[in-house]
């Protein structure tokens, strides 16, 4: 193991469970180039379950998924770009026969894990393979009470979560939540958060489903911008209750004082304002292919930057033509309440998949933003 300091700071800040961590900067031809500091690691395509609010629409797996050993180099590639942290995702982690494998791996090479995952392939062999591993948490998506949840997802599901959770409980391993926020269940939060403490869940990512993968065949699903306003007030007065820490994710904001109350009261410290999309600038993904994109959520083939089977990490990461949909956005490209919006040199229109997915453009102006819904009550 080595860079012993700066992995004992970011695991005792995981075991915090904050995630604002300092980014390396780089001069380089005059410009401050970040490194990255986390990733999103689509192991796999496949999965287990067909939710009817997939991103992605995952089933098999598809051609050209990584070998075992060509994972095991993209983890050396991460290692010698020092990333901080990784979020392993699919389809469902689970179904790939070597991931206790590459989550050991990652874990010799100092690089801390969160895995998330549907619950249903959760096992007592499973747990006590990650008992072992140190700076680790299993999240686990939850979409409502049993009744709901499984109907999104598929019957039995919910009961398998309860029966995850309690085994992981035992092993003492980290855990968390996800919710995707739909009309299906955006009034169930409390039932939600309450089944959480109960199973000792001290971690809750909430984000907006938005029209991607089988959720672009169920448009009325969707959430209109003004239900935000109910919800973040909600999070808001629950923050921290019952031990559950609430993470409202990159697509819900900005310069809202109540978010950044929730995301203060999550990482234990005062929390700043929302200061940009980290696509290509101190995040990106890699899907099951090896493909890098800036955001596994933007993935068409048009915004991916370089493949990890014919290129490194860091080759693909220093090209000043990767990630320019991100890296050379400017304010003046918004348009709507974003262009004339006083945030938008910071803020470039926050979540720019929101924006593509709901208006097919990084140009246009986001919507689910209660800034700017409230430039249109002034
Ligand atoms: S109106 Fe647009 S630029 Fe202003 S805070 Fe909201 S998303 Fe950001
Ligand atoms: S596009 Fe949205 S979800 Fe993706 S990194 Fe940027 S803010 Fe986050």
């Amino acid at each position: 193991m080595i860079n012993f300091v700066v992995y004992d700071i970011i695991c005792a800040m995981y075991k915090l469970k904050k995630c604002t961590l300092s980014i390396v900067l780089l001069k380089r031809g005059g410009l401050i180039m970040n490194y990255p500091v986390t990733c999103v690691w689509e192991v796999t395509m496949a999965c287990n379950m067909r939710c009817k609010h997939c991103g992605s629409s995952c089933s098999s797996a598809l051609p050209g998924e990584l070998s075992t050993a060509e994972a095991f180099k993209f983890i050396d590639m991460c290692k010698n770009i020092n990333l901080k942290w990784i979020n392993l995702s699919g389809g469902e982690p689970f179904v790939r026969p070597d991931l206790i494998l590459l989550i050991k791996y990652l874990y010799a090479n100092s690089i801390p894990i969160n895995i998330i995952s549907n619950g249903w392939l959760v096992s007592e062999d499973i747990a006590k393979e990650l008992a072992g591993i140190k700076y680790l948490r299993v999240m686990i998506s939850l979409d409502g009470p049993e009744e709901i949840h499984d109907f999104i997802r598929k019957p039995g599901s919910f009961a398998r979560i309860k029966n995850s959770l309690e085994i992981l409980n035992k092993y003492n391993i980290l855990t968390g939540c996800i919710t995707t926020l739909t009309k299906q269940n955006y009034k169930f939060l409390e039932e939600i958060r309450t089944f959480l403490a109960k199973m000792n869940v001290e971690c809750w990512q909430v984000q907006l489903g938005l029209p991607m993968g089988n959720l672009s065949e169920n448009k009325d699903w969707i959430l209109e911008p003004k239900d935000l306003t109910g919800i973040i007030d909600y999070l808001y007065e629950k923050k921290g209750k019952d031990g559950v820490h609430i993470f409202p994710a990159d697509c819900m904001g900005y310069y809202n004082a109540k978010i950044d109350g929730i995301l203060s009261e999550a990482y234990g410290e005062k929390v700043g304002s929302w200061r940009g999309c980290n696509a290509g600038v101190s995040s990106f993904g890699l899907l099951h292919d090896g493909d890098i994109v800036g955001c596994t959520s933007i993935r068409d083939k048009k915004y991916v930057e370089g493949n990890i089977k014919n290129q490194t990490l860091r080759e693909i990461w220093e090209n000043p033509n990767s990630f320019t949909w991100r890296r050379n956005f400017k304010p003046q490209d918004l348009s709507g309440n974003c262009k004339k919006c006083e945030h938008a040199s910071e803020c470039l229109g926050g979540c720019f998949n929101t924006r593509f997915t709901m208006n097919n453009s990084f140009c246009s102006e986001n919507k689910y933003c209660t800034y700017n819904l409230m430039m249109d009550k002034k």
